[in-house]
């Protein structure tokens, strides 16, 4: 008979992927003789048949669940369900990778009517026992049967506000017992049914409730923005309650064993007195400093202090615990390796190096690639800021210069960046994990509630957003829409600047400055420089993004869009004049006007690669780009033209294209209208003959055919390529060496791939046009549909994105052996968006690949990944 179930004591840390982190953690700190309440994990592989067998727990399932459950009847003395003392239990969540915010908590599981009288004379403590059950009312109707909590919430707030209570802890037992009526009335009003009384019945069902909520909408977004695998599942942890909410000498918190912020070392973290776990989270009341425990409980604190120690040092990496203290007495329920900002991870990794506990190769592992687009944005400008007007100050939750235009909803916030293009600050009471994808779509959060640890601040800090929370001095209505802070009001699209490092709230929006790679993000960078086999390019396409890159460690261009050069409005009439000329003559007038641009920011770009490589991508412009359709476009290209505006129109109609994507572009043009690779020729090698004459620097241009499909193609093009540059080559009296390559971004050419090296020194895989072309999705359109994907699970990720190592990839993997074969010193690299993507820079590790070749923020990212790569082969 398969096992899905574990008691603590039978598993331990490695067993992540069957018993969650959670679960795994749990298991360890209970061998390891810390003080764990007893229970038990249903395991990862119980989900997964769960939803094998149509969201159902087969019988074997429950009877294992039911068997744990006897053996901690028997180690807790205590019954499930008894009427006198009954033992309660939590049912939390606990995926293979920790995702915050993104499953539910039911506490205080086993109550009911009759072992809520039982409990509270046990106890001695009838305003605990109420309040436990009208807890668990609340999240079981929240959790499992998905009733929204503003009824609960109302309830309570009514009830308080009629008592004169300010806070929770102000209610009377009596008063609790009120709650609980009311809240069984509004359960049984939308339900059509009673409560349930039966524990075990209430049990199944929450467990139940964590399996489907690996399925919510947020817990999908989540996994797809952090490449989690649908097909994971989460464990469910069942424990044995304790009770932080027991009076004085009892409370609960959260607590890091450095600052995941700043990566700071010393505990950081917040408590409670008389108060569950959710208390602290949720942000409903302003939680004390870790360090005050030791003025309030003292013994605890020293004991407490004494085991986040001892799990710092068996982990090697800074933890993230959660504990409850009951009448005085300590619990630990919960530890994990904490989620941190970018900066505090870089500053753990060199630290814990300094401290001789891990190697600068476990350094570079621990750090999150994409994590490092945190470091990579702009920050405050030292000199903006100081006449930056403040309105305020709350607590500095997460990193970072944010200014933006309010918002008062996720979803409000969310349009206006997707649809508007806005910069965002998300402003709201508290946050919930409803309002993540606002939260995303945010350059930074400001909430009125909350700690360091509250949801919004956990969230922030994981996505590298800016937040400042826990800013009581605002008054918000966010019903109306309108904040004030520090003398002011602020309306929707009114603009703030939030500091998150500071904690600081500004008026107006403050300029920012770039980051830079220096300090400790230098050192880690260093290390992984020596560790990775790949090579970093860039995607650059003017001197100023080629500067850029090179600062960020770019070891050359891999992709020069050259129709990029002549986006800028003084240009793009003169493309638009070559992309409508009628003959040869207006067209090689037209080119003529372009090559002194092309030339100069050639020879610009050289200047900034100081000798570095650069690889020129011939002219690619899908038509509908390009084409003008703004009447006054139309004109003025009339007037330059010698054109009437009837004339210029009739051009545009007859360029249409119903598939412009797989129309007149690319190397096609080229053999259309070979004087634009003359053209294009004549601009590169003059520019590099020149460079190098007057830098000093040796450099061999790079000339990329793009959307080439066969041999003869490549070859047609590359004759004219030839012929001019050694004309060229011949005026300047060089011997300069250049070299021509191709893109590989149709499936014909990774099929062909063979023969196309025959005449190709190198490839570059296209891998945005090769996924467009080899799913047949188009890649401006795709992602109005990619949704409906994600959710009958056909894909799990956007294939522009992370590369599709399967389909895409064995495209690659033909075309690389292929080419290796008939060249076998090729040099292949990938130039499409995933070259900065560190799923799809493993492949291209794995695949053999000389480089990568992403945008310039990427750079960083990709040097890291890059590094991951070769250590994890290695292992
Ligand atoms: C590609 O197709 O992957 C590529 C890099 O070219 P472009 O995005 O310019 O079509
Ligand atoms: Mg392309």
């Amino acid at each position: 008979m398969k096992k899905w179930v574990y008691e603590f004591h039978e598993g331990n840390a490695d067993m992540r992927p069957l018993l969650g982190g959670k679960g795994a953690n749990l298991a360890e700190m209970t061998n390891l003789g810390l003080p764990i309440p007893n229970g038990f994990t249903v395991t990862t592989e119980a989900c997964t048949d769960y939803y094998t067998q149509g969201k159902q727990i087969s019988q074997e399932i429950q009877e294992q669940i039911f068997a744990a459950l006897a053996v901690l009847e028997e180690q807790r003395g205590k019954k499930f369900g008894d009427e006198s003392d009954p033992l309660l239990v939590s049912v939390r969540s606990g995926a293979r990778a920790s995702m915050p915010g993104m499953m539910d908590t039911i506490l205080n599981l086993g109550l009911n009517d009759v072992s809520v009288e039982g409990f509270a004379k046990k106890t001695g403590n009838p305003r605990f026992a109420y309040d436990s059950y009208r807890r668990f009312i609340q999240m079981f109707s929240d959790v499992v049967m998905e009733m929204s909590k503003s009824f609960f919430e109302g309830i309570l707030t009514e009830i308080k506000d009629a008592k004169g209570a300010k806070y929770d802890t102000d209610l009377t037992a009596d008063d609790l017992k009120e709650v609980i009526a009311r809240y069984k009335a509004i359960y049984a009003e939308k339900m059509g049914a009673e409560f349930p009384q039966d524990p075990k019945v209430q049990l199944m069902e929450a467990v139940k409730a964590v399996f489907r909520s690996w399925d919510n909408p947020r817990a999908i977004v989540y996994r797809r923005m952090n490449d989690i695998p649908g097909d994971w599942g989460t464990a469910v942890n069942v424990q044995s309650m304790v009770f932080g909410n027991m009076g004085n000498t009892s409370g609960t918190g959260v607590a890091f064993t450095r600052n995941p912020s700043t990566g700071e070392k010393g505990i950081f973290g917040e408590y409670l007195i008389n108060a569950q776990g959710e208390d602290v989270v949720a942000g409903i009341r302003t939680p004390q400093p870790i360090t005050k425990l030791a003025e309030d409980l003292p013994k605890c604190y020293e004991q407490f202090m004494d085991i986040a120690n001892r799990l710092e040092d068996h982990y090697r990496d800074m933890q993230d615990m959660e504990f409850t203290i009951q009448e005085g007495k300590l619990f630990f329920l919960q530890t994990r390796n904490g989620k941190r900002t970018a900066q505090a991870a870089i500053q753990i990794a060199c630290d814990l190096v300094d401290e001789g506990r891990i190697t600068p190769e476990e350094a570079v592992l621990r750090i999150e690639a994409k994590s490092l687009d945190q470091l990579l944005h702009p920050t405050f400008d030292a000199e903006q800021l100081k006449k930056g007007e403040k309105i305020g100050q709350a607590l500095p939750a997460s990193p970072g210069a944010a200014a933006g235009k309010v918002y008062f909803t996720a979803e409000d916030a969310k349009n206006a960046h997707e649809q508007e293009g806005e910069k965002v600050i998300l402003v709201r009471l508290e946050t919930s994990p409803e309002d993540i994808e606002g939260m995303h779509a945010a350059e930074g959060i400001l909430t009125v509630r909350g700690g360091m640890t509250s949801h919004a601040a956990v969230v922030a800090r994981g996505m590298g957003t800016c937040c400042v929370s826990g800013c009581g001095e605002i008054s918000i209505d966010e019903d109306a829409k309108v904040f004030s802070l520090g003398g002011y009001t602020f309306h929707e699209g009114d603009e703030i600047s939030l500091d998150g490092s500071t904690g600081f709230i500004y008026k107006g929006m403050i300029q920012t400055k770039e980051a830079t790679v220096s300090g400790n993000f230098g050192r880690i960078m260093n290390w992984a420089d020596g560790f990775r086999r790949l090579r970093i390019r860039t995607n650059a396409d003017t001197p100023a993004d080629t500067a850029n890159a090179v600062r960020l460690g770019a070891e050359g261009i891999g992709l020069c869009r050259t129709e990029h050069m002549f986006f800028e409005p003084n240009r793009i009439p003169k493309i638009r004049k070559m992309i409508l000329s009628d003959t040869l003559e207006q067209r090689e007038q037209a080119l003529q006007e372009l090559l002194p641009f092309q030339k100069s920011d050639f020879k610009a770009m050289y200047e900034a690669l100081k000798g570095r490589p650069m690889t020129v991508r011939y002219l690619d412009p899908p038509l509908h780009e390009f084409v003008p359709t703004d009447p006054a476009d139309m004109e003025a290209l009339a007037k330059d033209m010698g054109m009437t505006v009837e004339q210029v129109k009739q051009k545009c109609d007859d360029l249409h294209e119903f598939n412009p994507m797989m129309g007149h572009r690319g190397c096609r043009l080229a053999v259309t209208y070979p004087e634009i690779a003359r053209m294009q020729t004549r601009a590169v090698m003059e520019a590099a003959i020149e460079v190098s004459r007057e830098k000093g620097f040796s450099i061999e241009p790079e000339i990329m055919i793009p959307l080439v499909g066969d041999k003869k193609e490549l070859k047609f093009v590359k004759d004219i390529v030839v012929e001019e540059a050694e004309t060229v080559k011949k005026e300047r009296n060089s011997n300069i060496i250049y070299h021509i390559g191709t893109m590989i971004e149709i499936p014909r050419a990774a099929l062909m791939a063979g023969e196309i090296a025959e005449e190709a020194e190198f490839f570059s895989f296209g891998t945005n046009d090769l996924t467009q072309m080899t799913f047949g999705f188009s890649r401006d359109d795709a992602g109005k549909f990619l949704y409906s994907y994600y959710q009958a699970k056909i894909y799990e990720s956007d294939p522009f994105a992370r590369l599709d190592q399967n389909g895409v990839g064995q495209l690659i993997r033909i075309a690389a052996e292929q080419g290796k074969k008939t060249r076998p010193n090729i040099k292949m690299g990938i130039c499409g968006e995933h070259g900065g993507d560190p799923s799809s820079i493993a492949f291209c590790h794995d695949a053999g690949l000389t480089y990568v070749s992403c945008s310039p923020f990427r750079v960083p990212i990709a040097r890291l990944a890059a590094a991951q790569a070769a250590l994890n082969r290695k292992k």
